[in-house]
């Protein structure tokens, strides 16, 4: 199984920036996405969740089960639990 490809943490924030007509929304990605200014807050999160699930789907053996624990998100591999995993699994080199 070849191992994952260094992965960019994906930690999408919201930033309100006030402009002339009002606050603006735009979410913004550390791997370099952006979102549309938005007039309302909300719809910048849906182009974050846009964002989110338009990401790769982590691989079952790497989700993270417990991602309050480890300070993990649902989208970022987790290597603490892959580790645990791979206890299970004896194969060896
Ligand atoms: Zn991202
Ligand atoms: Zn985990």
């Amino acid at each position: 199984m070849a191992t994952a490809p260094t992965p960019v943490r994906h930690r999408p924030t919201i930033t309100r920036t006030a402009g002339d007509v009002g606050a603006v929304y735009q979410f913004a990605c550390p791997c370099g996405a952006t979102g549309e200014e938005q007039a309302a807050r909300r719809m910048a999160l849906v182009d974050l969740n846009e964002h989110v699930l338009s990401l790769p789907k982590v691989p079952a053996a790497q989700q993270c089960r417990t991602p309050r624990t480890h300070g993990n998100q649902l989208w970022e591999p987790c290597g603490l639990c892959a580790d645990q995993t791979s206890l299970f699994d004896l194969e060896v080199s």
